[in-house]
């Protein structure tokens, strides 16, 4: 299979193509995708452009419903892009399928939203009236990572598109198959450069983040490349929208019932073999419940049956991609070197491929210090810091002493004694006995994060103020 560019509603070729690995079997291609260039992104931008101009007097209606009729089109297709994800990215089957599902559901709800997010303000006196419209900003460039890229990419090109502006998307090198099958389905409901995808790496990255015509990037990625993306921004003076990464902290209170959290800790630290950005990357637990807790959370990860994605038996399956796979195994050896107290769980499914795909057990470390390399960092992988402590007021200071801030939790059977301790993290999204939105959060609460994890909001009404501008009228008299 050879996936090519689509720059407006034109499929574009390249003469070369990048060999796509299967992480679950590395002696397999899953495909081929075009490798584009710096001269790719200027084309699809000046097509991105041209419809851009088109597309802002297109009603608010029309917009909507194109976007709605898209979504049928994408559950037409539902199979083929989750398969293909799952092949390419090492997701399970039925997690690219949630993904799919989760996302469709966002849409709609951004659908939904958007009538009240573009109403005009308006306002008079004796002394005049003003009038503030709310104007769709142009060409925007879309960068968004590996490991959960249907969802993002749906969830991130909803509003802007609902606003009125067009896109360039530029997906990841190890999750671009899929996506650019959803960008490809979505594009063909909408008028040609309305969304625009561009194939490659860093190099094509930095062209479309540092292109004149591109009046804002909404990155969803890890911290070094937003750094280089707020460089080459800045030359241009364009707008950003950072989703970063997080080291999100999960705290049991004293008085939490520990078989029914530990199961629900267990899955939101290891779900997707703990690549997400949102994942539970550290857990503390009173000094007093420890052992208790240790124990319940290494019965639970033993279950893990660790095998090929798309095998029906899996509950965990490879990392995406050989740096993925390097760092994480890094991390577990340079533990056992410095004799930390870990264990390495799960069942191996296919011991003898073990070697053919980026497979690691999911390990538990246990008497960790609190300031370990494993603690603070964003493992974005299947290992978990178990922290004790002794008092509220220490667990606080403990999971604030990080430049993350982007997902928490607490945990505990008394909510309004949790939702105290809840409101002195620091973080963009704090959850209580789970971790991630309910369908009310996802509705209500904007997703993102504070400090190193973020600038700006994805979700909710809030999210269509970050790709508006204002133009304000007022007249005199
Ligand atoms: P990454 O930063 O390596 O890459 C992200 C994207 O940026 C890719 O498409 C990549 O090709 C592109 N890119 C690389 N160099 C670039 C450059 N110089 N200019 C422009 N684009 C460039 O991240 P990743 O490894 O793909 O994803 C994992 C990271 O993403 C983790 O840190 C994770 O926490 C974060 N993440 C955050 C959220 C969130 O919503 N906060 C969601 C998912 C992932």
């Amino acid at each position: 299979m050879k996936v090519n560019m689509l720059i407006e509603s034109q499929e574009v070729a390249t003469t070369d193509y990048d060999g796509i690995q299967n992480p679950g079997k590395l002696n397999q291609l899953v495909g081929y995708v075009a490798k584009g260039t710096a001269n790719h992104v200027d084309l699809a931008v000046k097509a991105a452009h041209r419809a851009f101009l088109k597309w802002r007097e297109i009603s608010l209606e029309e917009r909507i419903s194109l976007l709605l009729t898209s979504t049928e089109k994408i559950e037409e297709k539902m199979e083929e892009i989750a398969t293909i994800t799952a092949e390419e990215n090492g997701m399970l089957l039925n997690r690219t399928k949630d993904e799919i599902h989760l996302g469709l559901a966002d849409v709609r709800l951004l659908a939904d939203l958007a009538n009240s997010a573009f109403e005009v303000d308006y306002h008079e006196d004796d002394t005049g009236w003003v009038r503030v419209e709310k104007k769709p900003m142009g060409v925007v460039g879309c960068i968004v990572p590996w490991n959960a890229p249907l969802i993002l990419t749906m969830q991130k090109i909803t509003p802007i598109i609902l606003a009125g502006n067009t896109v360039v998307v530029k997906p990841s090198p190890t999750a671009s198959m899929g996506v650019t099958l959803l960008l490809k389905t979505m594009a063909t409901v909408f008028p040609a450069g309305v969304i625009n995808v561009v194939l490659g790496d860093g190099e094509v990255g930095s062209a479309l983040t540092s292109h004149p015509h591109v009046r804002k990037i909404s990155f969803t990625g890890g911290g070094p490349t937003a750094t280089m993306i707020m460089k080459s921004a800045s030359e241009t003076l364009k707008g950003i929208h950072f989703e970063l990464g997080g080291n999100d902290p999960a705290i049991v209170l004293e008085d939490a019932d520990l078989h029914e959290v530990a199961p629900k800790i267990v899955e939101a630290a290891f779900r997707r073999s703990g690549q997400f950005c949102f994942a539970i990357k550290r857990v503390y637990v009173p000094r007093a419940m420890y052992e208790q807790f240790y124990e319940l959370v290494c019965n639970l990860t033993d279950n893990y049956q660790i095998g090929y994605q798309l095998d029906e038996k899996t509950t965990m399956g490879p990392v995406n991609n050989e740096q993925q796979y390097r760092k994480i195994t890094e991390l577990i050896e340079s533990l056992e070197s410095s004799g930390a107290n870990l264990v390495k769980l799960g069942k191996k499914l296919e011991p003898e491929n073990w070697e053919n795909g980026y497979y690691i057990q999911p390990v538990v470390v246990r008497d960790i210090a609190p300031d370990a390399e494993v603690v603070t960092c964003e493992q974005f992988g299947p290992v978990l810091p178990l922290v004790p402590y002794e008092t509220e007021a220490e667990v606080i200071q403990m999971a604030n002493a990080t430049e993350f801030g982007l997902g928490s939790s607490v945990w505990s059977s008394n909510s309004k004694h949790a939702a105290e301790v809840a409101s002195k993290i620091e973080a963009g999204m704090t959850f209580i006995n789970g971790h991630g939105q309910t369908p009310l959060g996802s509705k209500y609460m904007p997703f993102g994060g504070i400090k190193q994890s973020g600038i700006g909001r994805e979700k909710t009404i809030r999210v269509f103020d970050e790709f508006i501008e204002y133009h304000g009228i007022n007249c005199h008299g």
